[in-house]
């Protein structure tokens, strides 16, 4: 596209479009990425410029873009059905999904409720969850155990139950209250003990928290091994091993959200198969359709179903459900991803890749300004701070991870920050070659990124 063509949509975009998470004064100094294309772990801008799509275009991305098999399933599937409300109805696309799903988790899970995104597919599960209680005669537990830092979506239940302060500011008068736990955030931790040293202390809270609260308490919470939105916050396995030997026989849900944390992205096909440890919930979107297509789901038990189960006049109806619900091109996507992992050893790849990153990222702690490096599968993130030694953050109206971002981008990064968490969120399908050129680029930002931090 020539530049004064591309000038020209910029500006109609100033003019009438409002970016999410995006401080719209920014674009007054600098114009969006505009995207015109996207091939493999590559996007390109209008003028033929290559990214490397490090965030995996907000972390879904898996198979690359443009993919040939899940492009030709949306192609076939646009001919016959495209659309089609999911009450009372049934469709090929959706059934086949379900069916390939099955194989891929515990058999625990033997239901699947579909929804649209990753916010609902969270919804659900809370209601589904507090339904449950509700037929049971227990109205009463209707709160959840949520942690700090944790983040499950931007709709208002699953924001009440998200930990990240600036993204709830405003809207207290609308949240619900939920009981808090201190978040694994190794680096700082909020039991003033050292990363990798420590008997999962900050679960010790939810002791007392199940003395005195077990019969309000429907579920727990949680995203796990990586807290993503809240800074990448890496944790432990045995975490999750201890949370489940404290909540058993508690009569209180385990609800994992894997909306990010799928679809291989740490290394296992479900973060939670790392500990071994299988919640009553699991929810997911993002990876699902390889990244293509909006679709989220939710998967439970044969216990909760059961619960719902019923004859019509006894209200025991799950009256929730969205217009785009199973979308017939999006089950249609999320199978071509599925038969894909079938195909090819995933995992293992992801495996391999992960040993590359964990080997390769340590050098990184030699700049002044990066105080932590973390990280699961594909997902490193690099904590950036003014002072190493103290761990003091630089100032917020300094912009550290901003400054990276802009940095990253001359040398084809799309390194988009959280706060001074600067992070690659790579997707699955990234060669090794790629990775080793990606982390030179990274170096290369970082060098870049050195003069300024320290004047
Ligand atoms: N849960 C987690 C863990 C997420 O990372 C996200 C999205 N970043 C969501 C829920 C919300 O998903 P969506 O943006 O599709 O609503």
């Amino acid at each position: 596209m020539n530049t004064h063509l591309a000038k020209k949509f910029i500006s109609i975009d100033r003019d009438f479009i409002w970016h999410p998470y995006t401080q719209m004064k920014d674009f007054e100094h600098k114009d969006p990425l505009f995207v015109e294309r996207g091939e493999g772990v590559f996007l390109y801008d209008v003028y033929g410029k290559a990214y490397y799509d490090t965030i995996s275009s907000w972390w879904c991305i898996v198979h690359g873009h443009n993919h040939p098999h899940i492009k030709e399933a949306i192609t076939r599937q646009i001919n016959i059905l495209d659309q089609v409300h999911f009450a009372g109805t049934t469709h090929e696309p959706a059934i086949r999904v379900a069916e390939l799903l099955r194989e891929f988790v515990p058999k625990r899970l033997s239901r699947i409720f579909f929804s649209d995104n990753g916010s609902t597919a969270v919804e659900v599960a809370l209601k589904m969850a507090v339904q449950y209680w509700h037929h049971a005669g227990f109205s009463e537990k209707n709160t959840f155990v949520s942690l700090e830092y944790g983040y499950h979506g931007d709709t208002i239940g699953a924001m009440s139950l998200g930990g990240v302060p600036q993204f709830k500011g405003p809207f207290d008068a609308l949240t619900f209250d939920s009981i808090r736990l201190p978040a694994p955030y190794c680096y700082r931790c909020p039991m003033g003990q050292e990363k990798g040293e420590c008997d999962i202390d900050c679960l010790n809270p939810l002791e007392d928290i199940l003395k005195e609260k077990r019969d309000q308490i429907a579920g727990i919470i949680l995203e796990p091994l990586l807290m993503g939105a809240g800074g990448m916050l890496v944790y432990p396995e045995t975490y999750l091993k201890r949370l489940e030997a404290l909540i058993k026989d508690k009569e209180i849900f385990l609800i994992f959200d894997e909306v990010a944390t799928g679809f291989a992205r740490t290394g296992e096909m479900f973060a939670f198969m790392k500990a071994g440890v299988i919640p009553d919930f699991l929810c997911i979107s993002k990876g699902l359709t390889g990244g293509i297509l909006p679709l989220g789901a939710t998967l439970t038990t044969e216990d909760v179903f059961n619960s719902f189960y019923a004859e019509y006049i006894e209200g025991k109806t799950f009256y929730h459900g969205h217009t785009f619900t199973a979308n017939p091109l999006s089950t249609a996507a999320a199978r071509a991803s599925l038969e894909l992992f079938k195909l090819n050893p995933i995992v293992e790849s992801v495996k391999a890749k992960e040993l590359i990153l964990q080997n390769s990222v340590k050098a990184f702690m030699d700049f002044p300004f990066v105080g932590d490096i973390r990280g699961i599968g594909m997902v490193w993130a690099f904590e950036l701070v003014k002072d190493k030694e103290t761990k003091t953050p630089f100032p917020t109206e300094f912009r550290a991870g901003w400054k990276v971002y802009q940095e990253g981008l001359k040398h084809g990064l799309i390194l988009r920050p959280l706060g001074d968490v600067t992070y690659l969120f790579l997707p699955q399908c990234i060669t090794k070659r790629q990775i080793e050129d990606c982390l030179q680029r990274l170096w290369t930002t970082f060098e870049a990124c050195k003069k300024t931090f320290s004047s």
